[in-house]
């Protein structure tokens, strides 16, 4: 069973992939309107309830083992549905594993360190899954389709110049490779939003009184440059999808089609992970059993010895007779 959920998980998310090593030209490589035929919201939402309770189970394992962690990094044009998506995916999971930073303009005091310092100090602990809502991939998009970011950075003169982004894209690479060989494993996301959904959504920002906090003017003037961060993501994408962290582009104008893919690329890595709940020593649980013969003996006059176990035997047998019930009740088609 759970085979085949990983073969169908595995299915799903192939065509988002960016492929390492290849040339990406965003709009005409991936649509931001595709469903995988799926048609609507609810076809998919046993698929996503599976996903969000896969996820629970995964990161609880994680936690417990304590020797992976896991960055998500979520990337998208304004509207493009990150909170959500976080909102979403994440419903199932124990909060105490999960840390959610959010990066914006950067800080006078982050402004005085190298570039990397300020997403390098929000990386999961082992064990820990860590979502950046936006990531150091800023530095390469709104940073360079605005270069008055980088001359904000304070950079040396020979450390500016033509061969920036390029340099970046590599320093990237080697720092996401230094990180996977230590354990932590990169989910890169980017949720790619078609032009008119976004104006719809800003629309929908503008028209619904309790949407109106959400609108932002500098967002419609953003969306000016669009044909310029197009191309900044596109070359993003071939520079930076690499063997240990491969980018995935999420289809991102029907919302229930994004959680559920970007559910699915974090299954996928949790699985690839495997994390397994520790197992004690052979001394460890002789010591177990010593206890629990004490507590046995502890055993009120009429209670059962060990009653945890007495519980779980009640329930199972609960189960089975509700089971043969159903079964009488609705024979097999013959
Ligand atoms: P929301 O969905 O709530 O609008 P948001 O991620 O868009 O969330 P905002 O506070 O609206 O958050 O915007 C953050 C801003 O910070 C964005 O315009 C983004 O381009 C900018 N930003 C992020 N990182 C950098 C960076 N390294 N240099 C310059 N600007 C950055
Ligand atoms: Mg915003």
């Amino acid at each position: 069973m759970t085979d085949q959920r990983a073969a169908r998980i595995a299915r799903l998310i192939k065509p988002l992939r960016v492929k390492p090593g290849s040339k990406v030209n965003l709009a005409k490589d991936f649509d931001p309107g595709y469903k995988a035929g799926y048609v609507k919201k609810k076809d998919a939402s046993q698929i996503m309830r599976n996903g969000i309770a896969m996820l629970c189970d995964y990161q609880a394992r994680l936690a417990a083992q304590d020797r992976y962690g896991v960055l998500v990094c979520l990337q998208a044009l304004d509207a493009g549905g990150k909170d959500g998506t976080i909102r979403h995916v994440m419903s199932g999971v124990n909060p105490q594993g999960v840390h959610v930073t959010g990066f914006k303009v950067p800080s006078a005091e982050e402004l005085d360190h190298d570039y990397l310092w300020r997403y390098a100090r929000h990386l999961p602990a082992r064990g820990d899954i860590a979502i950046f809502n936006r990531s150091h991939y800023e530095e390469v998009l709104v940073v360079r389709v605005h270069p008055e970011n980088l001359d904000r950075q304070k950079l040396p003169e020979d450390a500016k110049g033509d061969g920036v982004w390029r340099r970046r894209y590599r320093e990237i690479n080697d720092w996401e490779r230094y990180l996977t060989d230590n354990g932590f494993r990169l989910v890169k996301m980017f949720l790619n939003l078609s032009e008119e959904e976004q104006r719809t959504r800003f629309f929908k920002r503008l028209d619904l009184p309790e949407k109106n906090w959400k609108f932002s003017a500098a967002d419609v003037r953003e969306r000016q440059r669009w044909d310029d961060y197009q191309e900044a993501f596109s070359q993003m994408l071939s520079a930076t999808s690499t063997p240990w962290a491969p980018w995935y582009v999420i289809p991102a104008d029907h919302k229930w089609f994004a959680r559920l893919c970007a559910a699915a690329v974090l299954v996928h890595t949790l699985i690839d992970i495997d994390p397994q709940y520790p197992r004690v020593s052979q001394e460890r649980h002789e010591q177990l059993l010593l206890v629990k013969g004490e507590l046995e003996a502890q055993a009120p006059e009429g209670a059962p010895a060990d009653p945890f176990a007495a519980r779980q035997a009640t329930k199972a047998g609960a189960a089975h007779a509700r089971a043969s019930e159903k079964a009488k009740a609705s024979p097999p088609a013959t």
